[in-house]
């Protein structure tokens, strides 16, 4: 009955990844949940890719989104990947994750719908293949509020309970967050191929990456290589986004590097909320490898990463093909800074390029470093032109800048009104804050009130907003609650 309810939803599911060679996948069933309960629900998310998941009881919802009904075409598989954690090589895989199957949005967009903490598979090496409510959760609040920022992303579709619990340091709530991205495919993903696949199951990969996501490069004279400059451009251009906007990822292994150039695996990532470069939320990254700062770094180590393992395809001169691949890398440090000054530019309010735009920035984020300024708030009160009573505004440096800045805006050809606008455009006025995030789980997991979330989700998801939002989600956390850390494991 519930079945038949559930294939009512215009699944229409794909599965394009099974024509891989079956080195890169395992079938592999969901675990059964022995009580599921649907406890957030992404509607407009399914609506956009073509669910018409209004046809659904919540109990149905509860069963798919659990795993422990799928629609009639679903043949869920988990991905074999590889990748280097914190720099040592791995093999690893979807240990608690299956891909239910693809869906084609209405406009034509090829979407992976995954189920994350659905139970063990052959890759899940000691893990229990579980995942705690408070995590999936926290994947959901960090993804969506992402998307609001414009940054690519994995979205989340919905969490449900498994009316079981995990083992932790503690016994947790059990539960699955669906979540949907472009493909989940990895720079590790490519490590895993060209460390235990033939030539041709490399060869069979990257043709497969490049009708998936770059169908324009087919006919490139050396469609290998266009795919790596294409996955170098993404990943500038995506970890600038995250810079810009003061997001730390936390776990920047190649295996969390997608070749979309979407942000996924969201584990102890944060916002940043002082500028301080040397942020590191994450309490396994002992020795800040992924700290705020070494983020763009750390993105061109994964892409050498990346170039090892494409190296046979792009020249069968292995002389030849390093040559090429260091050649191409090579752009990734200008294409990053390209982004990330255009960027820096537009949250100042500028629009033309001048040379000394560089050092203007430069001073400015000194500025915020020397006196401790919340990066966030600092540029919505220059947006807002209201610079408060702060140590860094009060400051002759910060005057000095000031100065600097009104003289530079002088050369612009907009007008007041469009520097505001274009200022209000790039500085969010709202970031899912670690202690607001907090605040919304802990109301969802110790009391089953899922209304601050949701209040906060509503929020995030109009981050640009300059009207409707209260005090309360931008002013940073009391000094006493910092330092905050994440924990990894989930
Ligand atoms: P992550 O840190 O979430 O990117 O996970 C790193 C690797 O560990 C991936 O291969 C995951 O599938 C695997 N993993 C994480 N947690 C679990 C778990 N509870 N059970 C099985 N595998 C897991
Ligand atoms: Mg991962």
């Amino acid at each position: 009955m519930v079945t038949q309810m559930i294939n009512q939803a215009a699944w229409d599911l794909e599965d394009t990844y099974s024509e891989l060679p079956e080195l890169f996948y395992t079938k592999q069933q969901p675990a059964q949940a022995k009580d599921p309960e649907l406890v957030i629900f992404n509607q407009p998310l399914a609506k956009s890719i073509g669910l018409q998941t209004e046809k659904l009881s919540g109990e149905a919802l509860a069963n798919v989104f659990s795993g422990n009904q799928l629609p009639d075409e679903a043949d869920p598989l988990a991905q074999a990947y590889a990748g280097h954690q914190f720099g040592h090589f791995t093999m690893l895989g979807d240990g608690r994750a299956v891909l239910i199957g693809e869906k084609l949005s209405p406009s034509g967009e090829r979407f992976d719908i995954q189920l994350k903490g659905a139970g063990r598979t052959p890759y899940s090496r000691g893990g229990d293949g579980r995942a705690a409510l408070g995590p999936m959760l926290r994947e959901y609040i960090i993804s969506e509020a992402m998307h609001g920022l414009g940054i690519p992303t994995s979205r989340s579709l919905a969490v449900t309970t498994t009316g079981e619990k995990v083992r932790r340091e503690t016994f947790l709530t059990g539960a699955i967050v669906t979540r949907i991205a472009s493909s989940h495919i990895r720079v590790g993903t490519f490590e895993y191929a060209a460390r235990w696949g033939s030539l041709e199951d490399l060869k069979a990969l990257a043709d497969y990456t490049i009708n998936r996501h770059f169908p324009e490069i087919k006919e490139h004279e050396n469609p290998y290589l266009s795919l790596y400059e294409k996955v170098i451009d993404r990943q500038a251009s995506l970890i600038a986004g995250w810079q810009l906007i003061g997001f730390i990822h936390g776990v920047m292994n190649t295996d969390n590097m997608t070749v979309s150039g979407e942000t996924i695996d969201y584990g102890p990532c944060a916002f940043m909320n002082q500028y301080d470069p040397k942020t590191v939320f994450s309490s396994i990254d002992v020795n800040g490898r992924y700290a705020y700062e070494n983020q763009p770094g750390i993105g061109e180590w994964n892409l050498a990463r990346f170039a090892e393992a494409l190296l046979p395809l792009f020249q069968e001169d292995s002389e030849k093909a390093v040559a090429t691949a260091q050649h191409a890398l090579g752009n990734y440090a200008k294409l990053y800074w390209g982004y990330w000054l255009s960027g820096m530019r537009k949250k100042l309010g500028l629009a033309i390029e001048k040379e000394e735009d560089e050092s203007l920035v430069k001073e400015l984020l000194q500025l915020m470093e020397n006196h401790e300024a919340d990066f966030t708030n600092t540029f919505r009160l220059l947006t807002l032109n209201d610079q408060d009573n702060s140590e860094l505004f009060t400051s002759r440096g910060f005057r000095e800048w000031k100065k600097k800045w009104k003289e530079r805006q002088t050369a612009e050809l907009n007008t007041k009104k469009e520097m505001e606008a274009l200022m209000k455009e790039n500085n969010p006025f709202i970031i899912p804050r670690n202690h607001l995030v907090e605040e919304a789980l802990e109301a969802a997991v110790e009391k089953q009130d899922y209304s601050v979330m949701n209040q906060l989700l509503d929020i995030l998801s109009r981050p640009y907003d300059y009207n409707q939002i209260q005090e309360k989600y931008f002013l940073p956390p009391n000094p006493s609650d910092e330092p905050f850390v994440t924990y990894c494991g989930t």
